[in-house]
């Protein structure tokens, strides 16, 4: 293939046909993830293509050793495909180097952690402004100020952890994640240690961060419940993409 005179690498004509839409924050080409293990390979993700457009809010399900996690990895740049191309926000992230990984990842990618990983010690505020490395105190503040509030603790920005319900907290872990301004949101299982009552908080502001903020975001889950709160529910087998479905998602209703 030729393009304006230059000759393309097959690897960049891949990623010329995966990446003319620019609505796409995720385009996944063929990936696949092989463990080895002594004399055994295991195929973690054996062949998945996935797009994943701005503003979506997806599901990913499906049995324990799927590939859920590998998946979350992968998208979340922590680990790149054994082959396959990875497009994240217009960067191809297929095959880089851990340096430039870790620059895309702390740039474009908000992890809601299962136990939040808030530090103790710290205030609502200080705890969100960890990941700015950059700009001034006076900015960070507001930053971190700004991400709090998105997620509805503007009155409890001075508070530390045990000071905070539950939800609370998980909100503290969400305001971390958001505020980077990333391109993408993701959660692996983020609910699978909370109660009934913090688990509707935590989906309900993610849902809110969805659709009243535009926020793309990725939730790995096994309960169906949760699942229906996406609008759309990707299910897994075997490293591969079983079923890849649209649907009305339930709305949550504000906890009081
Ligand atoms: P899930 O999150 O859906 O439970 P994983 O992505 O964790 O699935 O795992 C998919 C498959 O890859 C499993 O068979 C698992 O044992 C294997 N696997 C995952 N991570 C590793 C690793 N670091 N080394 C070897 N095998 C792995
Ligand atoms: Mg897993």
């Amino acid at each position: 293939m030729e393009v304006a005179g230059v000759k393309l690498g097959a690897a960049e004509e891949v990623v010329r046909i995966v990446s003319n839409n620019q609505d796409n924050v995720i385009e996944l080409f063929d990936v696949t993830k092989i463990y080895r293990m002594g004399e055994i390979e295991v195929a973690a993700l054996a062949g998945v293509s996935l797009t994943v457009e701005r503003g979506e809010m997806t599901a990913i399900m499906g049995p324990s050793g799927s590939g859920k996690s590998t998946m979350m990895n992968m998208l979340g740049c922590l680990d790149v495909p054994t082959s396959g191309e990875y497009m994240l926000d217009g960067e191809n992230v297929g095959q880089m180097s851990d340096d430039r990984l870790a620059e895309i990842r702390n740039r474009k990618v908000g992890f809601i952690f299962q136990t939040f990983n808030l530090l103790p010690r710290l205030t609502a505020m200080a705890n969100v402004e960890l990941p700015l490395q950059y700009g001034n105190g006076h900015d960070r503040r507001e930053r971190a100020f700004r991400a709090l509030d998105q997620v509805g603790l503007a009155d409890r920005v001075h508070h530390k952890p045990v000071e905070l319900s539950g939800g609370q907290q998980g909100r503290v872990g969400i305001a971390r994640a958001l505020v980077k301004d990333p391109a993408i949101l993701l959660a692996d299982e983020p609910t699978g240690n909370l109660d009934t009552r913090s688990t509707q908080e935590i989906m309900w502001i993610i849902q809110q961060l969805n659709r009243q903020s535009g926020i793309t975001v990725i939730i790995v889950t096994h309960e169906p419940d949760i699942a229906a709160r996406a609008a759309r529910v990707v299910t897994m087998r075997d490293g591969t993409i079983l079923d890849d479905v649209r649907q009305e998602p339930d709305l949550v209703a504000e906890p009081v």
